[in-house]
This record gives C-alpha cells, sequence and structure tokens, in this order.
C-alpha cells in the first residue's frame, strides 16, 4: 500500500537501487581476510569520527553491544546499567548467555543514570569479597530509546567517567542513535563520546543505511572485538556490499539527523496539543500517552498510519528519512483524530 505513513522505527529505511548503483564494486573484496576497502575505510571514517584509535564493523548494533561488554569483562563479571536502557530492556537474555556477564540494572528517576544512581547500584551488592561478582562495566545509553529519544547529558558523562575512574571501572555507550544526540546538542561526536572507553552506534538507524553497526574504541580493545566477532559468526565475508552504502550514507549525517529531528520536534508540538507527552522531544521520537495503545496503533493502522505500541500505555512515533514533512503533517491529522 503505498498510502502508508511508516512511523514505527527508523530501522524501517528503503535501500533503493541508487545507493548500491554508485559503489566501486572493485573496492568490495573478502573481510575475512582484511580485503574489503569499503569495510577498512568506514571503519578508518568511525575512529576519527568518534575520535577513537580504532573501529570494528558489525553486523548489528547487539553484537556490537555483546562484544564491546564482553571486551571490558569477563564472565562472572558485572555490569551496573539502567532498566529501561537496550541492553537491559532488549539485550539481557544475550548479555547472560554470549558473555556470562550479570546486569545490574538500575531504576534511576527519569532515565538518566547518574553517577550517583551508578554510585547506589553497586553499593546495594557484597563488595567486600572476591567470592562476589565483581562490577567492572557502567553502560549507558545515548540517545535514549526507552525515554523517548532524551540525551544523555554532557556533564552527567563527565560525572561517570570520574566515577569510572574512582572504581576502576569501564564506561561503555549505547549509542545507537549517538548522531542524533550530537545534532541536539550541536557537538561534534568525538567531543561528546570523549568520556566513554568503547561506543556502539547504528548506521541502520538515523542516517538510513540498511545494515551494520560500528564498534569504537582502543586499538587493543577491538583486536580482542576481532575474535569476539568471529566467535559470534560475525565476521562477513563482501560486507562492502554494506559497508560501502553506510560509508555514503555517513556523508550525509549532519542533514538527516537535523532533519529527522527537526521533524520529531514539530510532530511533537502537534501531538502535544492533543495528547500527553510522555518524554520531552530532543531527538527523532515522540512518545505519547494512551490508556489503550495497541488499540490506538490499530485504529491509526486502519487509517494508513503505522506507530508502535511501546508499552500498554505508550506510543512511539520515529521520525526518519521514510517520511516526508508533508507526509507528517497528514499523520498528525490523523493521529489527532484517532485517540
Ligand atoms: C536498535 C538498538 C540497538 C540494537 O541494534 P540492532 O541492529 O537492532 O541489533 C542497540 N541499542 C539501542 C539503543 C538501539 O536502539
Amino acid at each position: 500500500m503505498p498510502d502508508i505513513i511508516d512511523l514505527r522505527s527508523d530501522t524501517l529505511t528503503r535501500i533503493c537501487k541508487s545507493d548500491v548503483e554508485t559503489l566501486d564494486f572493485a573496492k568490495i573484496g573478502d573481510d575475512c581476510y582484511g580485503e574489503d576497502r569499503y569495510v577498512r575505510e568506514l571503519e578508518a571514517y568511525c575512529a576519527e569520527l568518534f575520535g577513537k584509535e580504532a573501529a570494528l564493523f558489525m553486523p548489528s548494533g547487539t553484537m556490537s553491544n555483546q562484544v564491546g561488554l564482553r571486551c571490558l569483562a569477563a564472565p562472572g563479571d558485572e555490569v551496573v546499567t539502567e532498566v529501561g536502557y537496550h541492553i537491559n530492556f532488549f539485550e539481557s537474555s544475550a548479555v547472560s548467555v554470549n558473555s556470562g556477564l550479570v546486569l545490574n540494572p538500575y531504576h534511576s528517576a527519569d532515565g538518566i543514570l547518574t553517577a550517583a544512581d551508578a554510585r547506589i547500584a553497586i553499593q546495594a551488592k557484597a563488595r567486600w569479597s572476591k567470592l562476589y561478582a565483581a562490577p567492572k562495566v557502567v553502560a549507558i545509553e545515548s540517545s535514549i530509546n526507552s525515554y523517548g529519544g532524551i540525551v544523555y547529558p554532557v556533564e552527567e558523562m563527565r560525572r561517570m567517567r570520574a566515577l569510572c575512574d574512582e572504581m576502576d571501572l569501564s564506561l561503555y555507550l549505547d549509542g545507537a542513535r549517538v548522531l542524533n544526540a550530537c545534532t541536539r546538542l550541536d557537538m561534534p561526536p568525538a567531543r561528546y563520546v570523549r568520556p566513554a572507553d568503547m561506543l556502539n552506534f547504528c548506521f541502520s538507524k538515523g542516517v538510513g543505511a540498511p545494515f551494520g553497526s560500528i564498534l569504537a574504541g582502543p586499538a587493543e580493545k577491538i583486536e580482542a572485538a576481532r575474535v569476539f566477532r568471529k566467535w559470534h559468526g560475525g565476521c562477513l565475508h563482501q560486507s562492502g556490499l554494506m559497508a560501502g552504502v553506510a560509508l555514503d550514507k555517513m556523508g550525509h549525517w549532519q542533514r538527516v539527523t537535523q532533519q529527522d529531528n527537526d521533524n520529531a520536534e514539530w510532530l511533537g508540538r502537534r501531538l502535544g496539543e492533543a495528547a500527553r507527552l510522555k518524554y520531552p522531544v530532543e531527538t527523532n521520537m515522540v512518545f505519547i500517552e494512551a490508556t489503550d495503545a495497541k488499540g490506538v496503533a490499530a485504529r491509526l493502522a486502519a487509517r494508513g498510519v503505522l506507530a508502535l505500541a511501546w508499552k500498554p500505555d505508550l506510543l512511539r512515533f520515529t521520525c526518519s528519512s521514510l517520511v516526508t514533512r508533508r507526509e507528517l503533517e497528514r499523520a498528525a491529522d490523523i493521529i489527532r483524530a484517532s485517540l
């Protein structure tokens, strides 16, 4: 159905012929032999963009997180995080099965796991003997998906770094949409992510690539990540086909994330007149409260607008390059009429 306006997720962007036609196929080789020039270019580009020594192309954000945490901790170790962060909300089984790590998820006041929160979470468990799980990593997220795409504050990240230094922990940033956050802050990515030892970023979200993520960090950790990625079956052969498209999309990240953030801000204002916004709109998504989210989503779908019933009382609308401002205006009218 051509008239559908899909606001469920920014992962739903379509690949088009021109995305692939502009690729230089001669650059595509076997990445397991280190012979794919697109993959190497994309890794170098991201290491520079995020100001880290090295970066590794990953098939998914989940694998990036799994491998990243495994690089910073060993089986039996503990990772402090927030209950709503992707690493706990979606990946808790994966963390336990893949890496043998235990999560210590904290319920923060407003979605920001502060350094003070992390200290409380750490002090809540037995720390007087090496017989018990030892906290090794604090995992934060930005933008924060489960809390409406809000931005993890710069000053708090610095405070978290200080706590990590004090307690000899690593700081991991799940930055699946970190460029939307940087655009919101008008801050260079390398500066924003500097306090984090390692981070994940997803090409398949805001920038609109069909595939892939990047894990960035110290060279020695990225070498370890190469091994863990192989264990996960994530060393791919001609992955330059995907890396080449991602690299091309990265050339437009500022424009695209700005446009998506602006669109969400506009949508938030329109919907805020008719519904309660659950969170301030800071990046590319809008969450509204609804007593029967599933029911509203079904009514919307019947009228050609797709939204995600995130929780029984919460609807998520995501802006991406899949939806134009004109379509968004039409969607806003339909949403307001369906509440
Ligand atoms: C999407 C997402 C991931 C996982 O990425 P996949 O490519 O879907 O595995 C991780 N963290 C956050 C915050 C995300 O939004």
